[in-house]
């Protein structure tokens, strides 16, 4: 056995919820052996090459972040008095116009380690800055030494509030994609998924390029992620563009809803969307601390759990 963490307050998050008060845990090599007493998990399997004294501490399953931006850990703290539409346009996109494979590269070893620090096991990078043709592998790199589990989901912008230097054509997009899953999807024993995440579809990406992402997510068996309803002024967009009242039902109307799609945000919803979302058995991410940051709602997360909702905490 190599590890051995003994003596803590093991919280199992089984179907039961068993809490051991005096419990241990033996690994061998990638695998959890056996989860228990102390005295019983020692008994079956002895001394570990190596032994975490847990006592006085909690020992549970890792933290999973379903969504954020590793690159924007560069910039963390810019802009954030400002709204939405601003921060983006004024600080992300310009800061990020100039990101370097290197950059790419750093900050999401920085993404990573503040992860497992506070014991998050498992992230996702959604990806939308392909300054370099290496972004995405440099992404990877990062991921694969330190150890964590992650969805890697690059998302290629083509229109609408995205500058004309972040924005890739239909084909250079699509080849990112493809390139990304082809390369990473299952890579480092599993540890690296690849999904597709078109950032803000109607936005960002145009409905055209969200619809072949979503479509090439499905052919390859793997899902998309997307944000929903993130502000007001998002909404306005919308309307003003494309007619259309709500952003889920946008969502839906260009066909991208379903159980292969995670939605990030959806603050501004009615009910009618929020049944919708139920419907098409889309899955959902609030992300609190970022709604706090922009001000601008707070997604209904009540009312989505009473009518049986899927809802994931993110860090954005
Ligand atoms: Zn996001």
């Amino acid at each position: 056995m190599s590890l051995l963490i003994k003596g803590g307050i093991v919280i199992t998050m089984n179907r039961n919820g068993r809490i051991i008060k005096d419990g241990s845990v033996a690994v061998d090599g990638q695998k959890i052996m056996a989860v228990g007493r102390t005295e019983d998990v020692q008994r079956e399997y002895g001394d570990a090459e190596y032994t975490i004294d847990a006592r006085g501490k909690a020992v549970l399953p890792g933290l999973i972040n379903p969504h954020s931006h590793f690159l924007q850990i560069l910039v963390r703290g810019l802009g954030t008095r400002l709204d939405w539409g601003q921060w983006l346009s004024e600080y992300i996109y310009p800061t990020h116009s100039a990101i370097t494979e290197k950059d790419c590269y750093i900050a999401s070893l920085l993404a990573c380690a503040e992860m497992l620090k506070s014991g998050t096991t498992f992230g996702l990078d959604n990806n939308f800055i392909f300054t370099t043709p290496n972004n995405t592998d440099s992404i990877a790199k990062a991921v694969a030494e330190t150890g964590i589990k992650c969805i890697l989901a690059p998302g290629p912008l083509d229109s609408g509030i995205a500058p004309e230097e972040l924005r890739l054509d239909r084909d250079s997009a699509l080849r990112e994609c493809r390139k990304a899953i082809e390369k990473w999807n299952g890579k480092e024993e599993g540890r690296i998924k690849v999904w597709l995440g078109p950032t803000t579809p109607g936005v960002n990406v145009t409905p055209e390029l969200c619809y072949e992402m979503y479509e090439m997510a499905r052919s390859y068996k793997t899902k998309i992620i997307i944000h929903l309803a993130e502000s007001q002024k998002l909404l306005r967009v919308i309307k003003q563009k494309y007619r259309v009242m709500g952003h889920v039902n946008f969502a839906h109307k260009i066909g991208i809803l379903d159980e292969n799609v995670v939605a990030v945000h959806c603050v501004w919803v009615n009910d009618s969307e929020i049944a919708l979302l139920k419907k098409t058995k889309t899955s959902i991410v609030h992300n609190p601390t970022s709604n706090a940051i922009l001000g601008d709602g707070i997604a209904p997360v009540p009312k989505m759990l009473k009518v049986g909702q899927k809802e994931a905490l993110g860090k954005e």
